[in-house]
C-alpha cells in the first residue's frame, strides 16, 4: 500500500516504524483517555470574527457542519471561576489580581505596590507573552463561547470544492516561504531541497496538518444520509476517498510524502510537549471537581513519563541559530503563522473552522515552547512562579487536542493500512 511508509522522517532522526509503534502502543491510549476529562474537552473559540482577507467567503449549510456552543450550565464552574472569583479570560496573572494567596505565589511582585502599579505590571506581563505568541488568542474575545469537544468531533462536513481549496491555497501560496523561483501554490517535494531547515520545519508542520485533517475526514466519512430527520447517518472511513487524497496516481506522486510530514509535526508537537513537561507536571487541571483534578493531574504525569523517555526526539536547536539572520527569520517566521491563524476565520464551515483554529493554536503553543526560550533548560525543581512565562488554559488545551488529533491520524493510518494490504 503507498501508505506503508519505510525509513527516516524527513528532518528527523527517527524512523516511522518506531513512530507507529510508540505512538500506536503507548502514546494513544492514554490520550484518548485524557481528552475525555472535563479540563481537555470544553474549549473556548470565537467562531464569530469576521474574516479579515476577504468578504463574499461562503458559509456552508450543511448540517454537518454545525457546532452547538454549551449552555452556561453545561460547562464546569471550575473553568470559569475560582473560589468565587471569575477567571478572567482564564489566564494566571489576570486570576490573581484578586486573589492576596495567590498573589504571593508570583513572587516577583512586591505585594505593597499599588494597585496601578499592579495593573500596569499585569499588563505588560500580558504584552510581553503576546510577543511569544505565533496565534492570536481569542481567550478575552466577547463572542468567544465553550464548545464541547466529544459532541462535536472532527469528521466529514462536507466541506469541500473551490471554498476549501481557496484556503489552503492562500495558506501555502501566501504564508508559506516559496523555494527558489517557484511559483505554484502547491509545493512539490523536490523543491524543499532548495529551501532552508526552518523553512522546510514551516512547510511540512502545514502540509502534516493538513494531511492529518484529511485523514479524519476519510476515516469518518459520511456513507449514508439517513432519511430520518434526527438521525446521524451512518458513517465510516471511505478507501477510494483516501486513495483519492493520498496516493501517488492521484496526488502527483506527493501523497506519501504528506503523510510522511504528518509523522514530522507529530515529532514536533511531541517535543514541545516533553520541554513543557515540568510546567505541565506542577499545573492544577483545576475544573473544581478534586477527584476529577487528581485524576487528570495522575493522567498526564504517566503520558509525561513516557514522552520524557522517548528516544528520538525532533531536535529544534539547530533551528534559529546565528544572529541577526535568525531574529530576522523568526520574526518572519511568526508572522507567516499569525497569518495562517487569521485565515481560519475565513473557513466557511464552522465545525472545520472550530477543528482548524484548535489545531493551529496548538501548533502555535508548540512553536511558542520550542522557541520562546522561556521554557529552555527548564527542570521540576524550578520554582515555576518565578519563570516569567504563562500557558492559558486554551493554550494547554489545544497542544494536548492537537497532539492527540495526530496519534489519531497516525494510529488511524494502520487501519487503513491494514484493509488496504
Ligand atoms: P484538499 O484537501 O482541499 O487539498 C487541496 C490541494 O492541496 C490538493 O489538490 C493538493 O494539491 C494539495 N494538498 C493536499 N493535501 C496536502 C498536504 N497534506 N500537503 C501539501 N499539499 C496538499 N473537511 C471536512 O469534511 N471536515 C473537516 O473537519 C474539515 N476541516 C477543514 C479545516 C480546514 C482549516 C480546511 C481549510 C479544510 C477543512 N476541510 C474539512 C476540507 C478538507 O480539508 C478538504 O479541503 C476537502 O475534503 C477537499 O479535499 P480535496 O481532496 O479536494 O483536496
Amino acid at each position: 500500500c503507498f501508505c506503508q511508509l519505510q525509513g527516516q522522517i524527513d528532518d528527523c532522526t527517527c524512523n516511522v516504524d518506531t513512530v507507529d509503534h510508540f505512538n500506536n502502543v503507548k502514546i494513544y491510549p492514554r490520550l484518548r483517555s485524557l481528552l475525555q476529562k472535563d479540563y481537555f474537552r470544553f474549549f473556548k473559540v470565537n467562531l464569530f470574527k469576521k474574516c479579515p482577507f476577504w468578504q463574499d467567503y461562503n458559509q456552508c449549510g450543511i448540517k454537518y457542519c454545525h457546532v452547538e456552543p454549551c449552555k452556561e450550565n453545561e460547562v464546569p464552574k471550575g473553568l470559569k471561576e475560582k473560589d468565587g472569583k471569575k477567571i478572567h479570560g482564564e489566564n494566571k496573572y489576570m486570576k490573581s489580581i484578586d486573589c492576596d494567596n495567590e498573589f504571593n505565589e508570583l513572587g516577583v511582585i512586591n505585594t505593597t505596590l499599588s494597585d496601578q502599579a499592579v495593573e500596569d505590571f499585569l499588563l505588560w506581563s500580558a504584552y510581553d507573552d503576546a510577543q511569544d505568541n505565533f496565534c492570536l488568542l481569542e481567550d478575552f474575545d466577547d463572542d468567544s463561547n465553550y464548545v464541547d469537544l466529544l459532541l462535536n468531533p472532527e469528521r466529514y462536513t462536507g466541506y469541500k470544492g473551490d471554498a476549501a481549496h481557496h484556503i489552503w491555497q492562500t495558506i501555502y501560496r501566501e504564508n508559506c516561504f516559496r523555494p527558489n523561483g517557484q511559483i505554484n501554490s502547491y509545493i512539490q517535494s523536490n523543491g524543499l531541497n532548495s529551501m532552508c531547515l526552518e523553512e522546510r520545519v514551516f512547510y511540512r508542520a502545514i502540509s502534516g496538518l493538513h494531511a492529518s485533517i484529511n485523514i479524519h475526514v476519510c476515516v469518518k466519512y459520511l456513507l449514508r444520509e439517513s432519511s430520518f430527520k434526527n438521525s446521524n447517518g451512518e458513517w465510516g472511513p471511505n478507501l477510494d476517498e483516501f486513495r483519492k487524497k493520498f496516493s501517488p496516481e492521484t496526488t502527483n506522486g506527493e501523497g506519501p510524502n504528506w503523510l510522511r510530514n504528518l509523522y514530522f509535526l507529530y515529532l514536533l508537537e511531541l517535543k514541545a510537549l516533553k520541554k513543557a513537561s515540568p510546567y505541565l507536571e506542577k499545573e492544577e487541571f483545576y475544573t473544581g471537581n478534586d477527584s476529577e483534578d487528581w485524576d487528570t493531574q495522575l493522567a498526564i504525569r504517566d503520558l509525561l513519563n513516557i514522552v520524557k523517555n522517548f528516544p528520538h526526539h525532533f531536535d529544534e536547536t539547530t533551528m534559529f541559530i546565528g544572529h541577526n539572520q535568525a531574529i530576522k527569520l523568526k520574526q518572519e517566521f511568526k508572522q507567516h503563522f499569525r497569518n495562517i491563524s487569521s485565515i481560519m476565520d475565513c473557513v466557511g464551515c464552522e465545525k472545520c473552522k472550530l477543528w482548524g483554529k484548535l489545531q493551529i493554536q496548538g501548533l502555535g503553543t508548540a512553536l511558542k515552547i520550542l522557541f520562546s526560550r522561556k521554557f529552555d533548560g527548564l527542570t521540576l525543581e524550578d520554582d515555576s512562579s518565578e519563570k516569567s512565562f504563562q500557558l492559558l488554559r486554551s493554550e494547554i488545551v489545544a497542544l494536548l487536542n492537537s497532539i492527540g488529533r495526530l496519534s489519531t491520524s497516525i494510529y488511524e493510518l494502520d487501519e487503513f493500512r491494514f484493509i488496504l494490504r
